[in-house]
């Protein structure tokens, strides 16, 4: 998948670079005040799509749902809705699915989600409800034409014994109808590119998009990543030590880090990238600047300035 550099430096400013970004519901008016400051800040980027969380548990279902319907309403962006399986009936979720369709939504990213009892309790299927992604992303094509994007994990997900059983439930997802996997956000660039091979060797065919995280705070990344299942290289927290009480220089260095990592991607020929923004904007403008993308200026707003 090697570009030469005169590819590469032709690719970025080209807009053939296309990014995601997702959002979580704000809990607050303050939260919901960084949100759309956020949203402000990063819509002239022209994502592809942002996308808006489930919470842990389902918990969030109104608050995603008002997000969403707001992105709608209020902006020309694509929303996808994330929607999961937890503590839910299928009948539950297909109506939730069916709002989404009915406000306009054409998006979900389909999840299984996470036991209620937190991501190291076992994952129990509700009774009555979808027992896993892959039969979530089977109901909700029967509901509606949604485009929809499924979870991958390029380090396997924590509950899979093996990596090849973790590549037949990707398989069965897609095999579903994803039309899209977006991977869980990793550091070490060799387990998303061996990632992407074993998926292709597998006939997995639709698109895989690396899920970049900016480090706003490396030690609560590092505790996410712990969950997730994604490792922490040793020479990313060299990079950190130090920085701890020092948050100006530690934004400088997560800038230089999300660079660095995504343009070694553009390297390998990859030209989709899903941002895990967690509601801030500056680091993921910045990279994405670096990435070759530019505000779009609407024509009538452009004659206007000439
Ligand atoms: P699945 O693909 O269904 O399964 C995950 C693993 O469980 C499989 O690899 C397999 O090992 C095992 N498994 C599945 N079915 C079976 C079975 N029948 N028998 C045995 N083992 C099985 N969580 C949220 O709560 N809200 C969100 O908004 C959210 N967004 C996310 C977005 C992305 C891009 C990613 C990568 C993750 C997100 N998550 C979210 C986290 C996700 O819900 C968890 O990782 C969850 O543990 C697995 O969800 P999944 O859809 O990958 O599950």
């Amino acid at each position: 998948m090697a570009n030469s550099p005169e590819r590469k430096s032709r690719l970025l400013g080209t807009g053939e670079i296309d990014v995601s970004f997702e959002f979580f519901p704000p809990k607050s008016e303050k939260m919901e005040t960084a949100l759309w400051s956020s949203i402000e800040r990063l819509a002239p980027l022209r994502p592809e799509f942002v996308s808006v969380t489930y919470g842990a548990g389902g918990t969030t279902r109104e608050r995603t749902h008002a997000t969403v319907a707001r992105i709608l309403r209020e902006t020309d962006l694509k929303p996808a809705a994330h929607l999961t399986c937890v503590a839910a009936t299928k009948e539950e979720v297909d109506a939730v699915a069916r709002d989404y369709w009915d406000i306009g939504v054409r998006h979900i990213v389909a999840l299984r989600g996470d036991s209620a009892g937190g991501p190291d309790v076992k994952y129990e299927p509700h009774p009555g409800g979808y027992v896993n992604a892959a039969d979530l992303v089977a109901g909700l094509k029967k509901i509606a034409r949604f485009e929809i994007s499924a979870a991958g994990y390029p380090e396997k997900h924590p509950d899979s014994p093996t990596v090849a059983a973790d590549m037949d439930n990707l398989k069965a997802k897609v095999d579903a109808g994803a039309d899209r996997i977006i991977t869980q956000f990793g550091f070490d660039n060799t387990h998303y590119l061996r990632f992407f091979e074993r998926a292709r060797a597998a006939g997995i065919w639709v698109p895989i998009t690396p899920g970049i995280v900016p480090i706003h705070n490396f030690k609560q990344v590092a505790s996410f990543a712990a969950k997730a299942g994604a490792c922490v290289p040793s020479w990313l927290a060299r990079r950190f030590d130090g920085l701890e009480s020092d948050p100006a220089t530690s934004h400088l260095v997560a800038a230089a880090v999300a660079t660095e990592q995504a343009m070694d991607l553009v390297d390998e020929g990859v030209k989709k990238f899903h941002f895990y923004t967690l509601n801030r904007a500056d680091l993921v403008y910045a990279i994405c600047h670096l990435l070759g993308l530019r505000e779009v200026v609407e024509r009538s707003q452009a004659r206007a300035v000439v």
